[in-house]
């Protein structure tokens, strides 16, 4: 008898979880888990409008306090998750307290990597919570600093362009030789990088990091090769990895986030994960074991899992997660929107607009196959391509009929 759900990680996933359990229904005991004591908020506007100071933090509140309410959520926040027994249907926290369980959601999500022996200094920042953002933006808000991000991922180079449109002088880092090189592969990351040099931020790409150092005076990112680039702020934005080292000592599959099947299910009966943290076999891309790390991705997975616990709860088939992924950034006012999965090896086609226009559309082909669809400042046709991608429309096809849009 399904009684009482845990729901651990106190994000989009869970957060949407609970809301769907609710919806669905279920008026029985919900108890919400999560590290950070704030209540539930919203992570794209970190890196953008919170960084930059036109939203305070009352604006990113993922559910407003009245509909928070309206769940009637035993809220356990502040305190993380440990440890997870299967066999007794128990969530140990970090305060040593045990929550029992009929049915779990598992959506700890993701937390950002360091750097191996990274400094510890009160200038060098990462990005993933509140917490963080605030303190970089009390750091940056006045601008005139030299301001070097390390990573040119989405995360880095949101940040570069906030840090630049508050008067920073900003230089972007990257090891690979594109920025965005996993998000969109080496032509289209490029072309991205045109986009920060327009605002004066150089992205300099192929350069490793060797470390941090304080020199006495300022501090410095030393590049193998000698050079070094003198520093008031460091940003640290060299990806995230999922957060399950709380459930080591479980038996569920731990491989690069949680692996479950298509349904979301964790391996266990009433055991599923959601967002960041889960992998699974992707039926819109043939089964492709994916896991993305985004918005739209957590949101939906959230209120599946919720409605697949409901369903097995009354003895029903659950509903496998199909979806075409989508991402969007902001960077300098311009929207980038990326749908489906972009691998290092696609055949890219610019099927609308131009790279020098800084306003285009482009396709993703691999093995005769759409795989995906990048639009920069393009919001309505980039959209339009989803039907593309969901009607598995062959890469040649997808030209054709983009002539349309
Ligand atoms: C700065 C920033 C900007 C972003 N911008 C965009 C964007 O523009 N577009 C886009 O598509 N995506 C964006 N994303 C990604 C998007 O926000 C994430 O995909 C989404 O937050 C994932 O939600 P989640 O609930 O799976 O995980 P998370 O948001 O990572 O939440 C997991 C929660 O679980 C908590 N937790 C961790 N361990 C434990 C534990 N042991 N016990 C209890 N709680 C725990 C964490 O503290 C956290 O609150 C951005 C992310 C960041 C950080």
């Amino acid at each position: 008898m399904l009684k009482h759900v845990v729901v651990v990680g106190s994000s989009l996933a869970g957060v949407r979880a609970c809301g769907g359990l609710r919806a669905q229904g279920f008026d029985g005991a919900i108890t919400l888990i999560g590290a950070e004591p704030h209540t539930p908020y919203d992570r794209p506007p970190l890196s953008k409008k919170v960084l930059s100071g036109e939203w305070e933090p009352d604006r990113i509140a993922l559910v407003r306090p009245e509909e928070l309410e309206k769940l009637h959520l035993q809220l356990r926040l502040g305190v993380a998750a440990a440890a997870l027994s299967l066999a007794d249907k128990a969530v140990t926290l970090r305060d040593d307290s045990v929550v029992s369980y009929d049915a779990l959601v598992l959506a700890t999500g993701a937390a950002t990597r360091r750097l191996p022996n990274q400094l510890e200094h009160e200038s060098i920042f990462e990005l993933r919570t509140l917490d963080d953002s605030l303190a970089l933006r009390a750091r940056i808000a006045a601008g005139n600093l030299r301001v070097t991000i390390i990573g040119a991922g989405f995360i880095g180079l949101e940040v570069a362009a906030t840090a630049r449109m508050l008067g920073n002088e900003v230089v972007v880092l990257e090891g690979a030789p594109a920025p965005l090189m996993r998000g969109l592969g080496a032509e289209m990351g490029l072309a991205v990088t045109q986009l920060h040099t327009d605002n004066g931020v150089p992205v300099r790409c192929g350069v490793q990091v060797q470390g941090i150092e304080h020199n006495g005076t300022e501090l410095v990112v030393r590049l193998s090769g000698g050079e070094s680039v003198a520093s008031d702020v460091i940003v640290v934005g060299i990806g995230v990895t999922p957060v399950t080292d709380w459930l080591s000592g479980s038996s569920l599959v731990l491989r690069d986030g949680i692996v479950c099947d298509a349904t979301l299910n964790a391996g266990a009966p009433g055991v599923y994960a959601a967002g960041d943290i889960a992998r699974w076999p992707n039926p819109q891309f043939d089964g492709e074991e994916m896991r993305v790390e985004h918005w739209t991705n957590a949101s939906e997975q959230g209120l599946i899992v919720a409605k697949n616990i409901i369903a097995t709860s009354r003895g029903e088939q659950p509903d496998e997660y199909s979806a075409v992924p989508f991402f969007w950034s902001e960077q300098y006012g311009t929207r980038l929107q990326f749908l489906g999965r972009a691998a290092g090896d696609d055949d890219v086609r610019i099927v609308k607009g131009s790279v020098a226009d800084r306003s285009f559309l482009a396709l993703y082909g691999s093995h005769g196959k759409l795989r995906g669809a990048l639009g920069v400042a393009m919001p309505k046709p980039v959209m339009q391509c989803r039907r593309f991608l969901l009607d598995k429309l062959s890469f040649a096809d997808a030209i054709e009929a983009s002539a349309a849009l």
